[in-house]
């Protein structure tokens, strides 16, 4: 096995005696017995593909390995190189990547995939520089393409590492000054050797040892040296920084159905929040309820529309979303903009998970067999007495 070097001879952090070298041999020693078998990753020995480690971490963000582990297969079984990925079309990949959220970062993968197969030659640049000039990398994503796929010293930092350091040192200031001490530290533990395997052992020891709640610290190879268990603050840090309570924001859907049962969708612009995706018709999103006279000049089909009790619920990154759902039937199509679709057929359509929840909501209440619709609906939420707000809010879209 290749010999490990420490890229400086700097102690991890001044008082704690321990050298980043001794630090990474540690853990490297311990990746090489525990590590996490995870189909993106290479053998030992083996170098890893770009395009798979590009793949997994765009898929990663905000997601968990074993959400991940079934998209990523498919994925690569469809598409198993970067050119394959580039020539498929945008539809097909949001349709694959339904049910992961953060469409974006789907649209992004497309179109990365395409400057990377029609300008270089489908070839991932090799440095962080080059990384990061693509459409949807990040400082984050970029540093663990760069060590991981070329073996460069770059320090991948995430909330994992975060909490993992700020135990190991005992970072104890609150979280934006945690987080430029996290960047300064990692960037004086990264070797010059297996960086990507040491950045990987840091990601499989926060994720199976030094865990959110409950560190294992008993079979953590960095024991000798934490500071946070030496000084009993394991649980206690990271510290978290207080949430702040998210905006909430109203819409109208319209469950759109014609004499057959087939649903009227639409595709939402390609571009802004999940763009490119297919939705039930709806209004904007707003900061306040919507009324029935503001709302039903807005259906996309005349009809009786008829409010379904209750509601849908949605939290996306910065908001909150709350959806009336309107409901008409017997509806004739007409000039209806969009699609009609039997709700059998909906997995052929790349529908995000808020409207599969609109869809189940308005399934379920139409179908109640103790009450015909009618029974089941109410009255469509008024607007509530407080003062309304000056300006609108954007759409959302
Ligand atoms: S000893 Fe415990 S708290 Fe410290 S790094 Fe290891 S698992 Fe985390």
């Amino acid at each position: 096995m290749k010999q490990f070097r420490a890229a400086t001879t700097h102690s991890a952090r001044p008082g704690d005696g321990a050298p980043a070298a001794a630090l990474a041999n540690r853990l490297l020693t311990w990746y090489d017995r525990h590590r996490r078998d995870l189909p993106w990753r290479a053998q030992p020995g083996e170098s890893a593909d770009p395009y798979r480690v590009w793949l997994s971490e765009i898929m990663l963000q905000q997601t968990t390995v074993a959400t991940v582990e079934p998209y990523f297969r498919a994925f690569i079984a469809r598409w198993p190189t970067v050119g394959d990925l580039a020539r498929a079309d945008l539809q097909s990949v949001l349709h694959a990547w339904q049910g992961l959220g953060y469409y974006a970062r789907a649209r992004n993968l497309h179109k990365c995939a395409g400057v990377i197969a029609d300008s270089l030659g489908e070839r991932f640049p090799d440095s962080e520089a080059g990384l990061l000039a693509l459409p949807g990398i990040g400082a984050y994503t970029a540093a663990a393409i760069a060590a991981i796929a070329f073996g460069r010293p770059a320090a991948p930092v995430d909330g994992n590492v975060e909490r993992v350091l700020a135990r190991l040192f005992a970072l104890t200031a609150e979280r934006a000054a945690v987080k430029r001490e996290v960047g300064v530290l990692a960037g004086r533990l990264t070797p010059s050797g297996r960086p990507g395997d040491f950045w990987q052992a840091v990601m499989d020891l926060g994720a199976t040892v030094c865990r959110p709640r409950g560190p294992a610290c008993l079979m953590c190879p960095w024991a000798g040296n934490c500071l946070a268990l030496q000084r009993g603050l394991t649980e206690e840090l990271p510290r978290r920084a207080r949430r702040k309570a998210k905006p909430v924001r109203h819409g109208v859907a319209f469950w759109a159905v014609d004499a057959t049962g087939a649903v009227l969708l639409r595709r939402r612009p390609e571009k802004g929040l999940l763009g490119g995706m297919t939705e039930v018709p709806g209004t904007e999103w707003r900061e306040w309820p919507w009324t029935e006279e503001e709302a039903l000049p807005l259906a996309p089909v005349p009809g009786q529309w008829l409010s379904l009790a209750g509601g849908v619920r949605h939290v996306f990154t910065h908001f909150e979303l709350e959806l009336t759902v309107l409901a008409a039937t017997d509806l004739v199509p007409g000039l209806a903009e969009g699609m009609w679709c039997r709700p059998e057929d909906f997995d052929a359509h790349a529908l995000p998970t808020v409207m599969r929840k609109v869809a189940d909501h308005a399934l379920r209440a139409l179908a109640q067999p103790s009450a015909p619709p009618e029974a089941a609906i109410g009255p469509i939420r008024r607007r509530t007495s407080g003062p309304r707000p000056a300006r609108r809010a954007s759409s959302g879209r």
